[in-house]
This record gives structure tokens, C-alpha cells and sequence, in this order.
């Protein structure tokens, strides 16, 4: 007996939620190719009208779940009735059939408390010392809800996923974790699969994670990100410094179309301050977290062997939508 827990998207404007049920098979292999599609009910999720309300689920990438019995994590593409992909299924416009691209993803949030409705380490009635003591922090008077960032940690590496790091960050009660993958689709699985895990363990916590990217407003506390660093093998070979302005240009005329998958309430947080650039400029530049996008100094370093990091998709971005722009915007010049 196995608990397949299938996981999907749903079809919330502008942001995407989790959804997931739990399907019991007798016999599993624990293979992805032993998944069976599944359904649900799109009328419930805003993916489908009541009068036909099916949704397929199909299965594209599984972990064990690290933390319960006999159990695995099942991410799931989601597709209408008639087999094609839903409207609401960013996994499937990647264009990355042959893993050439490479994503890093800087995931911030917030824990939240759903009682004071402010982050973890915020007092009821007020506000903590201003920033700069958190980032990095070590201690109950700066680290807040380290409890369930080492449990989300340890349940990622469980998983098998390929987190890279972990740190408190610059607002009170925020934290980052880094995931990596060779191949646009699986770096997406693994942030949508981490999400998850991170959403379940604070539900044993009472705490909320909040994906907003600018949760407390117009005051001065840093926003959410969710950085996306990439590369394929043509910035990660050439070499040429040229070849790295070609592609960096051609980002230029497509601003409105990467903002557009770049996660909702972006002006709030791309303002050109708290390490941001802003919303209506395009910029690049060498170690710069003022740019849109920072050329790291790793890549000059290695003599334009490298990957670039686009600083503008938040905290609530869906990563496969990201990706896919991203690899179309590249691929439109090489
Ligand atoms: P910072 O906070 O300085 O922006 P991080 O260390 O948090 O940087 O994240 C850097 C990210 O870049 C990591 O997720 C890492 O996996 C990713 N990365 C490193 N090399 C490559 C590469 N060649 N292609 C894509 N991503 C990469
Ligand atoms: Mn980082
Ligand atoms: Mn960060
Ligand atoms: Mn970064």
C-alpha cells in the first residue's frame, strides 16, 4: 500500500495556490510511470465550469514524502478533459525538451502569524527594531520560527530535493531557501514540491507562510523575491563577453512580458529601493543589486563562463512561467 499525495496548481487569478488529495494504490513501485492520471473537480478550483467539471491530473515528477508513512509527493500537470494542457499550466509551455537551461531559484517568504496577522517576531500591537540586525541572524531576539525552517530543510533533503542553502533574510520573520536543477521543468517541480512541504510543516506550527512579495506594505521592510538564475550551455561556455550583451539585450524589448509572469503586485515591491531595480527600467550590470538583471561576479571571474541572475520575479511567481519566459526570451536570439 502507498499514499500517492498528487499535488497541482490551481487556476486562482492573478496568483496560483497548492491543491492536493491523497490516492491510495496497492501495489506501487514507486516509479513516476506507475502513477495513474487522476481527476478532480475543476469547478472547485476555477479550472472548469460546473457543468463539466473534470480536470486530469498527470503526474510528471515524484519524491518520497519525507514526512509520512509509506507516502510520496506526486507533482501533477494539469490538463482538461480532452488531454490537452489547462490554461492554467505553466509546466507546459517550457521550452527545454533537452534540460539545456539550468535554474537557481532564490525563494523568499515570510512566516506569518494568523492571529497579530504580521510576521513571526512582530509584537501584536507595533513593529520590532528597524532592519538590519535579521539577515543572517543567530539568537531569540532576530531569528524567528528557526524551528520550522530546519524541519522544512531536512523534509527537502528527505525528498531527495536539490536545495542548495538556507538564510534568515533582511525583514524580521523572513527566510530564503535555494534550489537548484539541471532542467527548467525539474527546478520547477522542486520549488512547487518545496512550497509544499513548507505550507504543511507550518500547519503543525499554526503558522501561515506568506508568498506576498511586499507583505507589510509601503514601510520600510524589504520585500520578497524569488530570484532566477539561469544559464544553458551557451552562457555557460562561450567565453565571450559579447555573447552575454547579445542575450542581456534581448530582454530589453520584452520588460511587459516578463513583468506579466513575474508575480502579482510587483510595482509594490520593484521600486528601486531594498535591493530592487525599478518596475519600468531595464538594467544590467556586473555584482549590481540595483539591476534587473546582475551579472555575477563569478561569471566575469570565469572569462564569461557563467549564468545570470534576473532579480525581478517575486516570492509568489509561478517558477515554470518564469522559466518559460525566460528560455523564450533567450532562445529569441541565439
Ligand atoms: P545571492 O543571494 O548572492 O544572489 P545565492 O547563493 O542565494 O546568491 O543563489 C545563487 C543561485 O545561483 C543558487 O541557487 C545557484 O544554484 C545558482 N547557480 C549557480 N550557478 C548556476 C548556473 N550555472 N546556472 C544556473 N544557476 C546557477
Ligand atoms: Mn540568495
Ligand atoms: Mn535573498
Ligand atoms: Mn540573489
Amino acid at each position: 500500500m502507498a499514499k500517492l499525495e498528487y499535488i497541482w496548481l490551481d487556476g486562482y487569478k492573478p496568483t496560483q495556490s497548492l491543491r492536493s488529495k491523497t490516492k491510495i494504490e496497492g501495489d506501487f513501485s514507486g516509479k513516476l510511470e506507475d502513477c495513474p492520471n487522476w481527476s478532480f473537480d475543476g469547478s472547485s478550483t476555477e479550472q472548469a465550469p460546473g457543468g463539466s467539471s473534470d480536470c486530469v491530473l498527470k503526474p510528471v515528477f515524484i519524491v518520497p514524502d519525507p514526512q509520512r508513512r509509506d507516502a510520496y509527493l506526486v507533482m501533477c500537470e494539469v490538463l482538461s478533459a480532452d488531454g490537452t494542457p489547462h490554461e492554467s499550466n505553466g509546466r507546459a509551455t517550457i521550452a527545454d525538451d533537452d534540460n539545456d537551461f539550468w535554474f537557481g531559484f532564490e525563494q523568499e517568504y515570510f512566516l506569518w502569524d494568523p492571529e497579530t496577522n504580521k510576521p513571526l517576531g512582530f509584537p501584536a500591537g507595533g513593529y520590532p527594531g528597524p532592519q538590519g540586525p535579521y539577515y543572517c541572524s543567530v539568537g531569540a531576539k532576530n531569528a524567528y520560527g528557526r524551528d520550522i525552517v530546519e524541519e522544512h530543510l531536512d523534509a527537502c533533503l528527505d525528498a531527495g530535493l536539490n536545495v542548495e542553502g538556507i538564510n534568515a533574510e533582511v525583514a524580521a520573520g523572513q527566510w530564503e531557501f535555494q534550489i537548484f536543477s539541471k532542467g527548467a521543468k525539474e527546478a520547477g517541480d522542486q520549488i512547487w514540491v518545496a512550497r509544499y512541504l513548507l505550507e504543511r510543516i507550518g500547519e503543525k506550527y499554526g503558522v501561515a507562510i506568506n508568498w506576498h512579495c511586499k507583505p507589510l506594505g509601503a514601510l520600510d521592510w524589504n520585500g520578497s523575491g524569488m530570484h532566477a538564475n539561469f544559464s544553458n550551455e551557451v552562457l555557460r561556455t562561450t567565453g565571450d563577453e559579447n555573447v552575454y550583451k547579445k542575450i542581456l539585450e534581448a530582454f530589453r524589448p520584452v520588460v511587459a512580458e516578463h513583468i506579466a509572469v513575474y508575480g502579482a503586485d510587483n510595482d509594490q515591491r520593484l521600486t528601486g529601493k531594498h535591493e530592487t531595480a525599478s518596475i519600468h527600467d531595464y538594467s544590467y550590470g556586473v555584482s549590481d543589486r540595483g539591476a534587473s538583471i546582475r551579472i555575477p561576479l563569478y561569471t566575469v571571474q570565469k572569462g564569461w563562463k557563467g549564468y545570470l541572475e534576473d532579480r525581478r520575479p517575486n516570492s509568489a511567481a509561478d517558477p515554470y512561467k518564469v522559466a518559460a519566459r525566460i528560455i523564450k526570451t533567450v532562445k529569441s536570439v541565439l
